[in-house]
């Protein structure tokens, strides 16, 4: 039992023994003590699969002993829930897990009730905004894969968190989780922590380079894998993988690959190699799992995904809806899967580890860049730590693979010799800091131009820069746009010659809203505009719906750029429609509705934002979209810019494209139709519609705060985001309101005749029934949630209704 765990619970030895830990490895042993059981800060910089959450749970669970509450913040929110289940296993010692997966909650304040509390860094900035009355209680946050901090999208966020939290509570312990990273004592230094450094590993880890006929590894060994003509070096990797492993057990392996195309390609390639090796009860086996897939949702992705698991071969993307993936990953671990072809998503998520691991892209299209380029070393290196599963393999091998000689010895330079790259902060960039700043400013952090800067000083960019002068003039650039758009005021004391600053009621609410300023400001410009041009225009705002609404989607970067986020929502499932009553509204009001506010101008006001991901343009868009620009010019909130202004009208069709798809979507479009038609998956639907909502109701919510914009326009946006989020056309927004219903079957209990919330409580029971494909659950559900005095289906036969 490990022996340095006083300060700990009574019984957390015994309980981690139980579980396989019979000593700690050498990096906790070295946490422990660096002193993170008694409350130090940590850094703890060790690669993929060696023990890190236990440090952090060894640190929580000491703080919680001495009457604390911890944090965990995680890199994605599709890890969220799983870390919620790690942490669950200490309630025999009274631990409470809560976990803030970030839809539409408002302060958090349940949360303040438990011990340990996993967010995304996103969703912790947002709580912080919003007041949440239990993070001044914190005595211990981690922070996990701390070396995000170098992603000029996600990583200012978690910087500024960090610095905030830190700020709030003086002495809180914060432990902070890395890869082997080339500065990982900077990033102690800015959180004035111990370091632990370490390339231990509890499993050996081989890498290599294949070309020719063999791998060779970084230890001198090779291995001999030949590859005959015509036949590829990955099939063959994996190929022999599967067939050299010892006790019968084969030998899984993971295929990293550059896209999400490319990893469904290469899912299917792969099944000719595992097919052919299946017994026959993991036949059995995967064919039910196929059908579990299937079941997730009816989709071209679905189908595919199921076609090849029947064979043994899966494919991992952000694309796919987080009930895809966690199924495919159970099975992998279970070593039902054979391989799973991987965009880079899976490589820094949840732990799936191989026998070996095919690194096959180091190279990924880079739409700033405008070409390919080579994957940072920190990245691969992150792949090739997924290599090597513990309990089951001597040591892992992690292959990337070369044609000719020089390119292998590129590959060994670039990858296999090279240490990580130091991470950088990328805060002082205008982008990030216009909605640091103005959150700062209004969660009175800082008061003053002075108080601000010296905020600033708390993060990583100052403890890294040499340039002292230019975060100054990002923030002074940055307070000049807030100005000048009236979400902060600045005065000037004639006395002591200081600049204080203060949020405008807006600039509360967009900082609330967890709004890009940027997006805010284009918003109420684009609905200002349409409320000018209008003749009827009025004052008299509609009051938007009461509540705090907080970002949605853009959270979760997956590592693949220009492509949509994981979903938030998690399944692209029809039934998650909430019985939002206030539905009936919507659908009523056809007196003295303004027309000229479409649901595509909506959409696309929302689409042109910062904080929504645009579809990119592919070859032949441009021409399409030009078109359906001119045919549809009068319904754009705003000016269109002119074709000869390049950059800025590409831009223009690009959100044009994502509106096209949301207005498919609440047209009722079929989900396979826009898969097809824009180039996404199911979970970038879900995606897309998820941000729409949000920013709509968003915008709802500003029109109503300030001046210029009527009421009929705010019904409007209104009636766009409800047809989005539920992804019907007009008549039936009452009926999809109904919880349970959704798009498909409020469609067909529409075409049945029932057409409202109030025919649900009237129609005949076996009508409902046939219209819901004779499924008593759910039309029994449904009934009830429509508010009918009796939803029992007993008495109905089924046979008649079909
Ligand atoms: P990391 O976060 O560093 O990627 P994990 O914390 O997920 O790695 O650990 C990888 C695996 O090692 C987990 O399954 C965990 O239960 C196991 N593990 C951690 N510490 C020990 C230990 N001291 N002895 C045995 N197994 C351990």
């Amino acid at each position: 039992q490990p022996s340095s765990l006083s300060g700990l619970p009574a019984g957390v030895g015994e309980a981690l023994e139980a579980e396989g830990v019979a000593e700690l490895y050498p990096p906790q042993e070295a946490a422990v003590e660096a002193g993170v059981v008694d409350g130090e800060s940590l850094v703890a910089a060790v690669p993929t699969a060696s023990g890190k959450t236990l440090i952090a749970e060894l640190a929580m669970l000491a703080s919680i002993e001495r009457g604390g509450k911890a944090l965990y913040i995680v890199p994605l929110r599709a890890l969220a829930s799983e870390k919620k289940a790690e942490f669950e296993r200490w309630s025999e010692f009274g631990v409470t897990v809560g976990v803030s997966t970030g839809n539409y909650e408002s302060d958090g304040e349940w949360l303040g009730s438990r011990d340990i509390i996993v967010a995304t860094s996103e969703k912790v900035d947002s709580l912080i905004r919003n007041g949440a009355p239990w993070i001044d209680d914190l005595t211990c946050v981690v922070s996990d894969e701390v070396h995000l901090v170098n992603d000029s999208g996600r990583g200012p966020t978690l910087e500024v968190t960090l610095a905030k939290l830190r700020k709030v509570n003086t002495g809180l312990q914060t432990v902070a989780l890395s890869a082997t990273v080339g500065n990982a004592d900077v990033i102690a230094e800015w959180l004035d922590a111990e370091l632990v450094e370490s390339d231990w590993r509890p499993i050996d880890l081989r890498t290599g380079v294949h070309f020719g006929n063999a791998i060779n590894f970084d230890d001198g060994s090779q291995r001999e894998v030949p590859v005959d003509r015509g036949e590829e070096q990955t099939a063959r990797l994996v190929a022999d993988a599967l067939d050299t492993e010892e006790e019968g057990q084969g030998g899984s392996s993971l295929v990293f690959v550059n896209s999400r195309r490319n990893a469904e390609s290469a899912a299917r390639k792969l099944t000719e190699v595992t097919g052919s090796r299946l017994t026959t009860d993991e036949r059995d086996r995967l064919r039910e799992l196929a059908e579990e897939l299937r079941s997730v949702s009816d989709t071209d992705t679905s189908e595919d995904l199921a076609d090849a698991v029947e064979q043994g071969s899966a494919f991992h993307h952000a694309g796919l809806a987080s009930e895809h993936r966690s199924l495919i990953e159970d099975a992998f671990r279970d070593r039902l899967i054979k391989v799973i072809s991987a965009t880079p998503t899976l490589a820094a998520g949840v732990n799936t580890p191989a026998r070996r691991v095919v690194v096959r892209d180091w190279r990924r299209y880079d739409g700033d860049f405008g070409g390919m380029k080579p994957l940072d070393v920190l990245e691969v290196h992150q792949m090739c730590g997924r290599a090597g599963r513990p309990g089951l393999d001597p040591y892992g091998e992690a292959v990337l693979l070369a044609n000719d000689a020089d390119g292998m010895e590129e590959l060994f330079d670039r990858y296999v010799w090279a240490d990580a790259e130091p991470v950088r902060s990328k805060l002082a960039a205008e982008p990030a800091l216009r909605t640091h700043v103005l959150a700062t400013v209004a969660s009175g952090f800082a008061a003053t131009r002075e108080g601000l800067l010296s905020f600033l000083d708390n993060t990583l960019y100052a403890t890294q820069t040499d340039d002292e002068g230019r975060l100054t003039a990002v923030t002074d650039a940055v307070l000049d746009y807030l100005a000048v758009n009236d979400f902060i005021e600045r005065e000037r004391d004639e006395v002591d010659g200081t600049e204080r600053l203060s949020a405008t009621g807006i600039g509360h609410t967009v900082s609330r809203l967890y709004l890009d300023p940027m997006s805010a400001a284009e918003m109420i410009d684009g609905l200002r505009d349409a409320c000018a041009d209008d003749a009827t225009n009025t004052t008299d705002a509609m009051p938007a719906e009461s509540g705090e609404y907080e970002r949605v989607a853009p959270d979760d970067a997956d590592g693949e750029p220009g492509f949509g986020t994981y979903s938030p929502v998690g399944d692209a499932d029809d039934d998650v429609g909430d019985a939002d009553d206030d539905t009936d509204d919507a659908a009523g009001e056809e007196d003295g509705k303004r027309t000229d506010i479409t649901p595509l101008g909506c959409y696309h006001l929302v689409s042109r934002t910062p904080d929504m991901y645009e579809l990119y343009l592919k070859s032949g868009d441009r021409e399409t979209y030009t078109e359906i620009c001119y045919e549809r010019e009068t319904e754009f909130l705003g000016d269109v810019p002119s074709e000869y202004e390049d950059v800025r009208f590409e831009d223009w069709l690009a959100s044009l494209k994502t509106a096209r798809l949301l207005e498919d979507w609440a047209d009722e479009v079929d989900e396979d139709r826009i898969t097809e038609r824009y180039g996404v998956g199911p979970g970038d639907i879900r995606g897309k519609v998820d941000t729409a909502e949000w920013l709509l109701r968003a915008a709802e919510t500003l029109a109503s705060d300030v001046e210029g914009i009527d009421g009929d326009a705010v019904l409007a946006v209104r009636r766009a985001r409800k047809r989005v989020e539920y992804g019907v056309r007009e008549p039936l927004l009452n009926l999809a309101g109904v919880r349970n219903v959704g798009r498909k079957r409020a469609r067909r209990l529409y075409e049945a005749g029932v057409e409202t919330r109030a025919d649900l409580r009237e129609a005949d029971k076996a009508v409902v029934l046939g219209a819901l494909r004779g499924r008593e659950k759910t039309a029994e559900r449904i009934l009830e949630h429509a508010g009918r005095e009796d939803p029992s289906m007993d008495t109905v036969d089924a046979d008649a209704s079909a």
